[in-house]
């Protein structure tokens, strides 16, 4: 199958109001190029040195989602272009991004990330944590960053129950912070949720951006990497 075929395939099993970002950590700038030449704008990547190669080689017309983990020694590399990023887990981090932010004269939109998995807890934050930062004074004072909303990984495993309440947890939470929080930096409105494997759940239970990767470009290939 080609990147063209693919992407048609995977639209029709998207809402109309469902963001798709192609996730093209791995695959060569070729790739990204192909299917961009059928329209699509968003591209997400999960290391940020490759995310700022590929940056500079492609049309200034892609909206870069940083996906993976973030480091904050890291920010300052992607900072002047940068479209959303996905992945951010602490106050540290969301502290620096707005401090970049602002020397680039820019406001960075950020999404919050939810540590919904069964799996060991690697990255993200607790529901309660999530009100408790929200709630606090903390966020108010950086003008350079807006939050937009959730993300969120579901257990990889086979059970799609498991993943699918994983996704509705992630939804409700959503929901109560959607209606609990608006200010001028603060406005719940995306919830990125499913990749390859579980999107249609996740669309199910309410998302409206996933991240797909190898349904779009095929089987990653990390050998030389
Ligand atoms: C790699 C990755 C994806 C896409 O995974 P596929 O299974 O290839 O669709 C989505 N989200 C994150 C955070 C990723 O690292």
């Amino acid at each position: 199958m080609s990147i063209n075929k693919n992407l048609e395939a995977i639209k029709k099993k998207l809402n109309q109001d469902t963001v798709l970002v192609a996730v093209s950590k791995t695959y060569a700038s070729s790739a990204i190029k192909e299917a961009y030449a059928e329209g699509q704008r968003d591209f997400g990547e999960n290391k940020v040195q490759e995310m700022a190669e590929k940056q500079a080689q492609l049309p200034t017309d892609i909206r870069w989602h940083l996906i993976g983990h973030l480091q904050t020694n890291k920010v300052k590399y992607i900072a002047p272009f940068v479209f959303l990023i996905h992945a951010v887990d602490s106050i540290k981090l969301l502290k620096e991004i707005n401090k970049r932010a602002e020397q680039n004269n820019r406001v960075i939109d950020c999404l919050l990330q939810i540590h919904i998995a069964k799996e060991e807890a690697k990255f993200g934050f607790d529901a309660d944590e999530v009100l408790a930062e929200l709630a606090s004074e903390s966020i108010s004072a950086l003008k350079n960053i807006r939050i937009k909303g959730l993300m969120g990984m579901a257990t990889n495993t086979s059970d799609s129950a498991q993943v699918k309440r994983e996704f509705e947890g992630l939804k409700s939470l959503f929901d109560q912070l959607k209606s609990k929080f608006s200010s001028s930096n603060v406005s719940m409105e995306i919830l990125s949720m499913g990749m390859s494997g579980d999107f249609e759940l996740a669309i199910a239970a309410g998302s409206n951006m996933v991240r797909i990767g190898s349904s779009i470009f095929g089987a990653r290939d990390y050998s030389d990497s």
